[in-house]
């Protein structure tokens, strides 16, 4: 299988985009997919075979149940289908040669890496997550830690704005953006939390 990477202008905005090579050509225009929907395939296929699948379906219910917005909903079924262009996710497609975390250098970049096991990510989690003990932060998985954090109340809507913070926060440097630093977004989320209760606040009333 060949693939091959490139620049795609999108809403205004980049995004990189991957094509794969295996797509047929129709009337000398390639067929295009975007590298989030055959990594979404794929990592769900993973995910769901088997006896997984009800502990998904039942995970999943409780994430839908968060109140939070949709985006936030969007990326955190991203990252529990293990789909997020993490370096690991890129490399399986031949996007990277190589799947180092480009924050600490240090270890391969998977999702659990990336929002939470990262060294970097130790500032972020350690205020209002210092709960979270240490076996699991270690030998669990990141469905297991998303699965702790719903446990406790209010906790789950703070765990998936938080790690959406992280994802943004490391796309943003990749791309050179102006971005809220690492020891900013622990008050960043918070504040994203009452912002949206408030607004809710507001609706009901
Ligand atoms: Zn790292």
């Amino acid at each position: 299988m060949v693939m091959g990477a490139k620049w795609r202008k999108g809403d205004g905005k980049s995004i990189k985009v991957f094509v794969d090579n295996r797509l047929p050509e129709k009337n000398g225009v390639y067929l295009v997919k975007s590298g989030y929907k055959l990594l979404c395939e794929e990592g769900r296929r993973d995910a769901t075979s088997g006896s997984s699948r009800e502990g998904m379906a039942s995970l999943w219910s409780k994430i839908w149940k968060l109140k939070v917005r949709g985006k936030i909903l969007h990326f955190l079924w991203k990252a529990c289908n293990d789909c997020l262009p993490t370096k690991v996710n890129l490399m399986k497609r031949k996007v990277v040669d190589e799947p180092h975390c480009e924050l600490c250098g240090k270890q391969p970049e998977d999702t659990k890496h990336a929002l939470w096991n990262c060294e970097a990510m130790g500032r972020v989690w350690c205020v209002d997550f210092n709960w979270v003990s240490e076996d699991l932060i270690v030998y669990g998985t990141f469905l297991d830690l998303i699965e702790m954090c719903l446990k406790k109340p209010g906790s789950g809507e703070l765990f998936g704005i938080t790690a959406w913070h992280i994802w943004t926060h490391r796309n943003r440097v990749r791309l050179r953006e102006k971005t809220i630093p690492l020891s900013g977004i622990g008050e960043a989320a918070k504040n994203y939390l009452q912002q949206v209760k408030a607004i809710r606040e507001f609706r009901e009333d």
